[in-house]
């Protein structure tokens, strides 16, 4: 299995290029941001807890938000691996996660961070929000609460990994085409690293 975590602040193409990765290497892509919308827009209760949150560009509470990754990850039992966008967002949510992997038997090979600057996500944001119809795309408080948090709650989730070696940079400035190019170079070093070591 490899299991991946494609981090990287709101509006550096994390969601673009899972779509694209899944694709070629037959990964399972979770996004948990995506999954709170699913739920918000069937109006479940998970959704109307997420809504609040989310609205105001803060974070979904870490218990709210592991709980419903680990119902998605099981299911998908046969996953030939994992790619987690958006998550995890807070050091108790990447100890969750690796307890999980561990519970499965397996563990995260990498955390691919995309680097963007606010200059940048910020004008990427806002040219998705004419599209998106996400509320928090569309305003500039939000859009900087988001991006404050990203800083001081998720940048630690970074240095986390790399404590194990695990935590990779990657210039997220380019075409769509080249940044899938760069992700997939170190996808396929870290995939013959593992056939290397007998799978
Ligand atoms: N969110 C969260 N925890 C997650 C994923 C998303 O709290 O694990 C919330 C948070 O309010 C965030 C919003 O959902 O600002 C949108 O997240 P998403 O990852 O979809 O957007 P991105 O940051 O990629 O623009
Ligand atoms: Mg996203």
């Amino acid at each position: 299995m490899v299991n991946l975590i494609l981090f990287g602040p709101p509006g550096s193409g994390k969601g673009t290029q899972a779509a694209l990765l899944v694709e070629k290497y037959k990964l399972v892509h979770i996004s948990t941001g995506d999954l709170f919308r699913f739920e918000m827009g069937n109006d479940t209760p998970l959704g109307q807890q997420a809504k609040a949150y989310i609205a105001k560009g803060e974070l979904v509470p870490d218990e709210i938000t592991i709980g419903m990754l680990r119902n998605k990850v099981h299911k998908h039992p046969d996953a030939e691996g994992f790619i987690f966008d958006g998550f995890p967002r807070t050091i108790p949510q990447a100890e969750a996660l690796e307890q999980l992997m561990a519970e499965e038997g397996t563990d995260i090979h990498a955390l691919l961070a995309l680097q963007v600057d606010d200059a940048e996500i910020i004008g990427r944001i806002r040219l998705r929000g004419e599209t998106s119809g996400r509320s928090d795309d569309n305003d500039e408080k939000i859009i900087q609460h988001r991006i404050d948090i990203y800083k001081n709650e998720t940048t630690p989730v970074f240095d986390f990994f790399a404590r194990e070696g695990k935590s990779q940079r990657i210039d997220g400035v380019g075409t769509v085409a080249d940044i899938f190019e760069r992700l997939s170079q170190k996808i396929d070093a870290i995939t013959n690293k593992q056939l290397a070591n007998g799978g």
